[in-house]
């Protein structure tokens, strides 16, 4: 039997993950040792032996293999966290297409070299006559800085230093001074900054009681962890009260002495959410955020290594909090894009959750009002156990949701964005004295080109996707690459009214403005939520009743309570109807009942008016009834028809290069590789085409995609045309990135 190598890491931390060492495996060793093995190796000139993690194993030595030392011994203690989180990267590499260290740098956490930035608290160091009687001298001689110290920490008992400088504008030195003087003390602390204000005492939650729905499905749930124990899913209806099953789960887990992890899709946006996990666990709750640097979240780490929290809540990344004990995973709005990872590896965090939970003996649950069709698919094939909440809390109804055929209103001569029915809606809501959200789907938002007559939509012939304009004035597939010439008038109906739609919120702002002078608004997008606390302070406004309209793209849709919205308008739904992927459908099914479920949480009932040209459409119509089965019914047979996922495996090769000819070549020998490697008939190439944004930064993109019906055949083509593409001279200056199933 040939000899195996292990490379083998000796400092878990980020910075050091590329100073792998090669290590000979015993033959009385081969068996036990995989990728993720703790093991005991000679280290250094002494043969000093120290502990290890295996990252790799192969059949080829890199040195002179009489050079290479033995690894010593497996040491016999449990498994620990690292090992677990290294064989969760190697199953990333392994799915997704990567490099082993870019896998394990999506899992490791980054500990930066330069200290953790401390911050000061300043608290007195003398009692309050004591400070009266310096704070009298200082005015004495008029030294202005340190009286205004005094003067605030005689109200209050302890100042922040970033009040310290910013407000009362007091340098640095001058505390020092203070200090010096013995009248104040520093305190130094790591911050641990919670993203969301931390509820006040007074608003603690009663206890809740579950209905008998919530009842019924914790209980399916506990059941199902006590058997088989397969993911569930939690198909909701917006408002009933899926977060509140969630907590009692995470109570379970705790009583065993287990942690558990909450991913959310995004936290500026669900801080309503996140403050009853705080109302609720205290300070056993923990928040990560897009927002900490790379060195805050590695003290967060910290903490949880500590043991000093059990309850993680943030996106994707948290996915990865090194709990010793982990015992639930919660995805909270399952079906939202942000749970790809749009850099490689390009995992998903549910299949990732749910690789994770294997290997730890984690559970997962997830939960959606408008479940992804891939989750609901294997829900349907019983991968996953489904159940529903089909009632709001408190027995308030769902939305009364309307369609308003726009082709009617370039009928009735209405050119604006909108509609007579929307308008006389909204000026009901006004006199009322409620309140409105408008909502513009830009999402997918790619220039596709529809009739406004007829509502006819250019479509690629071959892809059953939406041609968008190119720079180059033609209409392309993004897909297979298919072009033709711009059209001047609509080949269904003649109309001239044929383009592209263009909308932003500021122009529905305007519109709305016109039509109503007297109504207040607010809108909220990526112009007007600049800097930190941007979406809290519109949302926190808006919910406070400081305007009568909130105009806002997909950001609006999601969880928030406001009891006094009772009509939400879509703009245009078509947007994201037509975007030029095989989502676009599912997406706009989503998108639509999320955004009408934001009307009427409250004790008035709600209502959500929809515009669109294709009132006819399954998406919309199923929004239209709330009705999920059958959209998936609809959905799930058109994409067995076209072969995309979930009924066939889709992987896309992108390519980028600075030369368009050196890339383009090369993603032609990638073409006539996979044609040259594949099983007989087993798959199916598209492509290579141009990517729907062609060129970025000087570099051309181009994209090649392959479909199968077998999953792990589109695994094992790729690991094959990962080591061509290593091998091979011609690909040095391309860039290659796998994307699977996105
Ligand atoms: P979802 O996450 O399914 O949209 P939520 O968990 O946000 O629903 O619940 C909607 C509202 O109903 C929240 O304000 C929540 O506090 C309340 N609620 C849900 N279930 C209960 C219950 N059993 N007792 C009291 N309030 C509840
Ligand atoms: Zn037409
Ligand atoms: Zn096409």
């Amino acid at each position: 039997m040939s000899e195996q190598y292990a490379d083998v890491i000796v400092d878990i931390t980020h910075e050091k993950l590329d100073r792998t060492f090669q290590y000979r495996v015993p033959p009385e060793l081969e068996g036990q040792i995989r990728e993720g093995t703790r093991v005991k190796i000679p280290f250094g000139g002494g043969n000093r032996v120290i502990d290890g993690y295996v990252i790799g194993l192969g059949g080829r030595p890199k040195y002179e293999p009489s050079k290479i030392k033995k690894i010593a011994s497996v040491p016999e203690a449990g498994i620990t966290v690292e090992s677990r989180l290294i064989q969760l990267a190697s199953w990333i590499r392994k799915t997704y297409g990567s490099t082993m260290i870019q896998a394990l740098k999506t899992v490791v956490p980054v500990k930066e070299k330069k200290k953790t930035r401390s911050r000061k608290r300043i608290l007195l160091n003398v009692d309050a006559d004591q400070a009266s009687s310096w704070l009298e001298l200082f005015r004495k001689k008029n030294y202005r800085a340190k009286i205004r110290v005094l003067e605030a920490l005689l109200e209050q008992p302890e100042l922040t230093d970033e009040y310290v400088s910013r407000d009362l504008k007091v340098s640095g030195e001058t505390l020092k001074s203070l200090e010096e003087q013995g009248i104040i003390r520093l305190e130094y602390y790591t911050s641990y900054r919670n993203p969301v204000t931390e509820p006040a005492a007074e608003e603690e939650q009663k206890p809740q009681m579950l209905t008998r729905e919530q009842q019924e499905t914790l209980e399916g749930i506990r059941q199902e962890w006590s058997t088989n124990d397969r993911p569930c899913l939690i198909q909701g209806v917006t408002g009933s009260g899926k977060t509140l099953v969630y907590m009692e789960l995470i109570q379970k887990v705790l009583e065993e002495g287990r942690q558990a992890i909450v991913l959310i899709p995004e936290i500026a946006l669900t801080w309503q959410t996140v403050q009853r996990f705080y109302r609720r666990f205290g300070s056993r709750v923990t928040v990560l955020h897009s927002k900490l640097t790379p060195s805050e979240r590695y003290d967060q780490f910290e903490r949880v290594r500590q043991g000093e929290v059990q309850i993680v809540i943030g996106p994707r990344s948290a996915l990865f909090t090194p709990f010793p004990k982990l015992g639930l995973i919660v995805i909270d709005e399952e079906h939202e894009t942000s749970y790809r990872s749009e850099v490689t590896p390009r995992y998903h965090a549910r299949e990732t959750a749910i690789a994770r939970g294997k290997l730890e003996g984690a559970h997962v649950v997830m939960g959606s009002a408008t479940p992804s069709v891939d989750a609901y698919n294997r829900c349907r094939q019983g991968d996953y156990r489904l159940f529903r909440l089909k009632n709001r809390y408190g027995g308030a109804a769902l939305p009364k949701v309307y369609p308003v055929d726009m082709r009617e209103e370039l009928k009735r001569g209405n050119r604006t964005v909108l509609s007579i029915p929307l308008q006389e809606a909204m000026e009901q809501r006004f006199t009322a004295g409620e309140q409105v959200m408008l909502f513009l789907n830009r999402r997918g938002y790619a220039g596709f080109v529809s009739c406004r007559s007829c509502g006819h939509v250019v479509k690629c012939p071959h892809c059953d996707v939406s041609l968008t304009y190119h720079s180059n004035g033609r209409l392309v597939c993004h897909y297979c690459g298919f072009e033709r010439e711009q059209l001047s008038g609509c080949p269904e109906c003649g109309s001239p009214y044929i383009g592209g739609f263009r909308a932003g919120t500021q122009q529905v702002e305007q519109v709305v403005k016109k039509i109503f002078p007297r109504a207040r608004t607010l809108r909220m997008d990526a112009d007007t939520t600049k800097g930190k606390e941007g979406y809290e302070k519109i949302l926190k406004a808006f919910a406070g009743g400081e305007a009568d309209v909130l105009i806002g793209t997909q950001m609006i849709v999601k969880g928030h309570d406001f009891p006094k919205v009772t009509l939400v308008g879509v703009i245009a739904a078509d947007v994201s109807l037509f975007a030029s992927d095989y989502r676009a459908a599912e997406r706009t099914y989503q998108l639509l009942v999320q955004a009408a479920g934001r009307a009427g949480r409250g004790t008035l009932p709600g209502e959500a008016v929809i515009q669109t040209y294709h009132p006819e459409h399954y998406s919309i119509q199923a929004a239209l009834s709330q009705d999920y089965d059958a959209f998936f019914e609809e959905e799930i047979s058109c994409r067995t028809l076209m072969g995309y996922p979930p009924a066939a495996g889709l992987l896309a090769i992108h390519g980028a290069c600075d030369r368009e000819e050196i890339l383009q070549n090369a993603m032609e020998y990638i073409r006539k590789y996979l044609i040259r490697i594949k099983k007989k008939d087993s798959i199916q190439l598209i492509g290579p085409a141009p990517e729907s944004i062609a060129k970025v930064q000087d570099y051309f993109r181009e994209v090649l995609y392959v479909k199968s019906e077998k999953e792990q055949d589109l695994i094992r083509m790729r690991e094959l045309l990962e080591r061509y593409i290593e091998i091979n001279r011609g690909f040095a200056s391309v860039h290659i990135q796998f994307d699977l199933n996105a």
